[in-house]
């Protein structure tokens, strides 16, 4: 017991002279000669022995400088290449778009408030496709959202729908039945027979003898 006690005595003291008394030598950085601690320039080779740290210093700076020029010479090439934040917000959308088409993402939201544009479409070329293939008029224009003009046929009395026909006939069996919405069946009222109007809507069903019926979006007189 009294001996392990001075054992622990004798290793403490090793270890706080140890730390207590400094390396009298060091090695020369260049030759690696033992040279005394305090030398600042070493006896056998006659080269400074300060400015490790120094270096170390230096090359920090060297780094910092170099990344600086680094960011000075790309942002000058992008200049000189015309590219602005702009271009490339610019090009960030057009990927954007192209992600969207491709059903990779999801559309935004403004994507989605964009206002639908309607097909125009001529109301004799219509009935001339029912006319020659039903089957292939109703492959066309079966749920398309399109702008057509036509002459005010017939206004029904209960405001469910009326007709429009080619502008140059009086009377024709070939017609487009357009339904209001809730929203817009009062635009009936403003209608007169034989007024030539642009409808534009969704058409929602095609046969070779009911003709066309569409749901109205809006009337342009
Ligand atoms: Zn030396």
């Amino acid at each position: 017991m009294e001996n392990e006690q001075k054992q622990t005595e004798k290793e403490l003291e090793a270890k706080t002279s140890g730390q207590n008394s400094k390396p009298k030598t060091k090695k020369c950085k260049h030759c690696a000669t033992e040279i005394p601690m305090q030398a600042k320039v070493c006896p056998n080779c006659r080269k400074k022995q300060n400015g490790g740290c120094l270096t170390i210093v230096l090359i920090i700076i060297g780094i910092i400088i170099a990344f600086n020029i680094f960011i000075f010479i790309i942002s000058g090439v992008l200049a000189m290449l015309g590219v602005t934040t702009n271009d490339l917000d610019k090009a960030i959308d057009n990927i954007d778009n192209a992600m969207v088409s491709e059903g990779i993402i999801e559309p935004t939201t403004t994507t989605e408030k964009e206002v639908k544009k309607p097909i125009e479409v001529d109301i004799t070329t219509m009935f001339e496709e029912l006319d020659e293939n039903a089957l292939n008029a109703k492959d066309k224009y079966e749920n398309q959202y399109i702008k057509v003009s036509g002459k005010v046929f017939t206004i029904d009395s209960d405001g469910k729908y009326f007709s429009i026909i080619e502008p140059n006939k009086s009377v024709s069996f070939d017609s487009i039945r357009i339904r209001p919405t809730r929203e817009n069946k009062d635009l009936l009222k403003t209608l007169k027979s034989d007024n030539i109007i642009t409808v534009i809507g969704t058409i929602k069903s095609v046969g070779e003898i009911s003709g066309y019926s569409m749901t109205l979006d809006k009337i342009e007189q």
